[in-house]
C-alpha cells in the first residue's frame, strides 16, 4: 500500500475537527467538540485500518459509532436519534443533535459519501450484520413499497402527538426511541432469517431509505468499475449484500442507490478493477 494514502484519515480527521471545533465556539456548546472529534476519530481509525487490509474496519466504525448513538447519545443523553425525533426536533424547532444528525448523516451527506452511513454507523445494522447471511441467498422481492408506510407512520404518529398537544413529550419521544429500535431489532432479525438476508429491513421496511435512496443517487463517492481491467467474473455481484450491478457505471445501474460502500466487491476483485 502506497504511504500516501494514510494521508486520507488524517484529511478526514482535519475535517470533522473543523466541524467540532466551529460548532463548539459558535454555539458555545462543548458537546460539539466532544461529538464530532469522536466520529472523526473512529473514521479516521476505520480509514487506517482499511488501508491496513484488516478485515474487520468497517465493523470496528460501526460499533464504535453504532454504540455511542445508540447507548450514549440515545439511552443516556435522551436523544431520540430515530427518524420520530428528526420529526420531532424538526416539528419543536430546536436544532439538536437528531436534526444535525439527519442533516448530516442521512440528507445533505449522501450527497457526497451516498449510504456511507448505512455501512459504517447505523446501529440497527450494526447488529443484524452479526447474523449469518452476510450475502443474500435468495432473490430480492418487490416489496420496498413497506419503506414508505414507515415513513408516513413516523410522521403521523409525531404529528399526532402535536396536534393531541400530549403532556410530558419528552419522555414520550425517550419511550418512542426505545420501543421503536426493539421493533427495529424485532423485525430486522426475523425478516433476515426470513429471506436468508440480513439486510432484508434495509432493503424492505427501513423508513430512512426514503430519504437516503434519492440523495444518493448523485453521490460524489461510489464504487466504478474499470472496464480494461474487468473480466466479468461476476465475483463482485456475488459477495454484494445490496444486490448491486457494480460493473454498470452509470448512475441508474440496478440497484445503485442501494450502495452501503461495505467494499465487499472491491476486496474481493480478482483484477482489481472497482
Ligand atoms: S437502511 Fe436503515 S436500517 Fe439499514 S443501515 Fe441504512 S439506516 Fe440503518
Ligand atoms: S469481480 Fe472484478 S473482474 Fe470480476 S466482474 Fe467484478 S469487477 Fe469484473
Ligand atoms: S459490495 Fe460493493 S456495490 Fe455492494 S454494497 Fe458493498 S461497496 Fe456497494
Amino acid at each position: 500500500m502506497e504511504k500516501r494514502n494514510y494521508i486520507l484519515p488524517f484529511i478526514m480527521l482535519a475535517v470533522f475537527e473543523t466541524v467540532a471545533v466551529t460548532l463548539w465556539l459558535t454555539k458555545d456548546n462543548l458537546f460539539y467538540l466532544f461529538n464530532f472529534s469522536y466520529i472523526g476519530i473512529s473514521i479516521s481509525l476505520g480509514m487506517f485500518l482499511y488501508i491496513r487490509k484488516y478485515k474487520y474496519a468497517r465493523r470496528i466504525v460501526q460499533l464504535l459509532v453504532g454504540l455511542y448513538m445508540l447507548i450514549y447519545l440515545g439511552v443516556i443523553c435522551n436523544e431520540n436519534m430515530q427518524i420520530e425525533g428528526f420529526w420531532y426536533y424538526l416539528f419543536t424547532g430546536v436544532f439538536e443533535a437528531a436534526t444535525i444528525h439527519y442533516a448530516v448523516a442521512k440528507i445533505f451527506g449522501p450527497l457526497l459519501f451516498g449510504r456511507g452511513w448505512c455501512g459504517y454507523a447505523c446501529w440497527t445494522a450494526m447488529i443484524l450484520d452479526f447474523l449469518p447471511y452476510k450475502v443474500p441467498a435468495q432473490p430480492r422481492k418487490k416489496i420496498g413499497w413497506i419503506r414508505y408506510i414507515t415513513f408516513a407512520a413516523s410522521l403521523i404518529f409525531v404529528a399526532a402527538l402535536f396536534l393531541a398537544k400530549a403532556g410530558n413529550m419528552e419522555r414520550i419521544m425517550f419511550w418512542a426511541f426505545v420501543i421503536g429500535n426493539i421493533a427495529y431489532y424485532g423485525v430486522g432479525i426475523a425478516l433476515a432469517f426470513a429471506f436468508k438476508d440480513n439486510r432484508a429491513f434495509c432493503k424492505y421496511i427501513c423508513p430512512i431509505t426514503v430519504f437516503l435512496k434519492p440523495m444518493s443517487y448523485f453521490a460524489m463517492i461510489r464504487v466504478t468499475c474499470d472496464k480494461e481491467k474487468c473480466v466479468s467474473c461476476g465475483k463482485c455481484k456475488k459477495v454484494c449484500p445490496m444486490n448491486v450491478n457494480v460493473t454498470d457505471n452509470s448512475r441508474n445501474r440496478e440497484n445503485g442507490t442501494e450502495c452501503i460502500l461495505c467494499m465487499e466487491c472491491v476486496r474481493n476483485c480478482p483484477k482489481n478493477a472497482l
